[in-house]
């Protein structure tokens, strides 16, 4: 079983710690901050080995040096662009490990041009970064919204009990605008109910999963990249 850990950073973001008790091995997931993500795995008694970075911007990769100088980690990143203290570029069909568990990469193009997700199959979880949230999906800063579209697809043909990892806290305002999209679903609006309830205990609203995203995030919902493109444009706007 991996056991999967959010260590809060900067205002919004959720770096995961991973880790594999049968091997003993701990990667993390987008240190942008070292000093958090270190002390947690210090606390529990995680050795770091591994780094895996979903894409470049610096709230993702700004801990890799700090993270690969105080344990010597692996880096493993995207291609398209540089990524601090990268040892091992992943490309589409690329794979890290963890123990004996096996994650593949895809490329999800539309936040950024080098955005990449990790799918552990067996073990039944991905790590998104700012592709998808839960009921919402990033801003596009480099790519198209057919690009996006398509991204999300994919992501969303996982099983739908596949528990989805994104690297912010956006549900909340990311419930609102959907409530606002779609104001007749029973489902949107339950689920905000829900989320509002956790915010304001202080508490977490991931990971998610692939069936609660097909039922209550209008980005995943969209027919089509023109339709995408509108709510997108829309959001960009929304408060
Ligand atoms: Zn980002
Ligand atoms: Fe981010």
């Amino acid at each position: 079983m991996l056991e999967i850990v959010p260590v809060p950073a900067f205002s919004d973001n959720y770096i995961w710690l991973v880790h594999d008790a049968e091997s003993g091995e701990t990667a993390i997931v987008d240190p942008g901050d070292a000093g958090p993500a270190l002390a947690e795995a210090d606390r529990r008694g995680w050795p770091v080995g591994q780094v895996w970075n979903t894409h470049w911007h610096p709230d993702h990769t700004g801990g890799n040096l700090q993270v690969k100088a105080a344990t010597g980690a692996r880096v493993s990143g995207p291609t398209r662009r540089d990524i601090p203290a990268i040892d091992v570029p992943l490309a589409e069909g690329a794979e890290v490990r963890i123990g004996r568990y096996v994650g593949r990469v895809i490329e999800v193009p539309g936040h950024t041009l080098d955005h990449i997700a990790l799918i552990f199959d067996e073990a039944g979880v991905a790590f998104v970064g700012d592709t998808l949230f839960a009921m919402g999906c990033g801003r596009l800063f480099e790519g198209t919204p057919e690009q996006m579209f398509e991204s999300l697809r994919r992501l969303t043909a996982l099983p739908r009990e596949t528990l989805l990892y994104p690297a912010h806290e956006y549900t909340l305002s990311n419930a609102l605008f959907a409530a606002h999209a779609e104001p007749d679903s029973a489902a949107i609006a339950e689920r905000l109910a829900a989320v509002k309830a956790l915010r304001e205990n202080g508490k977490i609203t991931l990971p998610t999963t692939v069936a609660e995203e097909r039922e209550t995030n209008p980005f995943v919902r969209a027919l089509n990249p023109s339709d995408f493109a509108r709510l997108r444009l829309e959001k960009d706007s929304f408060r």
